[in-house]
């Protein structure tokens, strides 16, 4: 590569690539992305082909979802942002906020983006570990503010370990953080929380917090992951900054129908989330009884804290066609997917249990 002429930022070129779970043949079942296992329903479907006129641009602001959003959360609709998934939020609001000399705080391990999308705005990745049993420590995360702090995210649940922040410690802590850094509550899995005092965006947005940003996805629980929708509830000066950065149009007039029909049958899909949410329960204390230190799992998947041995692990789960996701020397995701696949995801971990 060192006789190819274009220069390309040391710093991207050293960024490994996003990293996506693999795709399953028909035999697998495929639980490496937190996806929903559930089809479409019907009238998600109906609404993506009504939504017509393909070759015109849809209208950049997604203006009836924001409206529909804003209602939801009782604020203005200027206070809701959407863009085609929350990870484009979250690296717009990387960018908007932060630059060469800023740090983006965030605790470790957590989703893979967050690493890379301070380094793509420029800034550095400031961690903290997270806490014996796989959550944060806010604390420890106020005592790693610094002058340079510019943005901070806290991800309850936690993705990929399982635990969520309590209301409470959330509270806490934002009374501790200075009120020009801005605070991302990423909730991407928040409709699965079944845990009490967890900590609620809804809650947060009407406490009315300015630093913060609530950040959510229609792609888990709502299961559109493949239309790419995810919003955004705060001050309408950070999203504006925040829209400013993004890529013009981002939200196809295909997805914000399949949005908007989703929030119709949202009774239906919540119904589909509790169910979720039991399997899950299930599979923790299955996943527990058979020899794993499962964390509290309030996500739609579960974390084999396998440290060394995680690529071994995963491949025993592979080699029985369970596509789960390995984070090397620290653990195994595994996505609560299909009814059907839980017997032979306990039974690999079960043979593979540490003793
Ligand atoms: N935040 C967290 C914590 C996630 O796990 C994910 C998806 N894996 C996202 C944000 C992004 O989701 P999407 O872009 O599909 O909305």
């Amino acid at each position: 590569m060192t006789d190819f002429p274009v220069r390309i930022r040391p710093e991207i070129a050293a960024l490994p690539a996003y990293k996506q779970g693999r795709q399953a043949g028909a035999e697998a079942f495929k639980l490496s992305s937190n996806e929903n296992p559930f089809d479409p329903l019907p009238g998600v479907v109906e609404a993506v082909s009504a939504a017509g006129a393909f070759n015109r641009y849809p209208d950049a602001s997604s203006p009836r979802l924001r409206a529909r959003l804003a209602e939801r959360y009782g604020v203005a609709d200027d206070a809701v942002h959407v863009a085609a998934g929350s990870v484009s939020i979250l690296y717009q609001l990387a960018q908007a906020t932060s630059g060469p000399g800023d740090e983006i705080l965030f605790s470790w391990r957590s989703f893979e983006a967050y690493p890379g999308l301070a380094t793509v705005a420029g800034a550095r990745a400031a961690t903290v570990p997270n806490d014996a049993a796989g959550g944060h420590d806010l604390d420890a995360m106020a005592d790693a503010v610094t002058d340079r702090t510019r943005m901070i995210i806290v991800c309850s649940p936690n993705n990929p370990t399982g635990p969520v922040v309590t209301q409470d410690a959330f509270d806490a802590f934002l009374a501790r953080v200075p009120g020009d850094v801005l605070v991302v509550l990423d909730e991407a899995y928040a409709e699965f929380v079944t845990q009490p005092g967890a900590v609620d965006g809804r809650r947060v947005v009407a406490t009315g917090h300015p630093n913060v940003v609530v950040l959510r996805t229609f792609s888990k629980a709502y299961g559109l992951a493949g239309l790419r929708v995810g919003y955004a509830v705060g001050d309408p000066r950070i999203l504006s900054a925040a829209r400013t950065t993004g890529i013009p149009l981002s939200v196809t007039a295909a997805a914000e129908e399949a949005a908007l029909a989703s929030l119709d049958a949202e009774d239906e899909l919540l119904e589909r989330v509790g169910v979720i949410a039991q399997r899950r329960d299930r599979l923790a204390a299955r996943l527990r009884e058979a020899g794993w230190d499962v964390p509290e799992a309030q996500g739609n998947f579960v974390w084999l804290p396998a440290g060394d041995r995680a690529l071994e692990v995963a491949a025993a789960f592979e080699a029985q066609d369970l596509i789960v996701r390995p984070f090397a020397g620290d653990g195994v995701r595994i996505t609560v997917g299909e009814e059907e696949s839980l017997d032979r995801v306990v039974d690999v971990a079960a043979s593979v249990a540490p003793r």
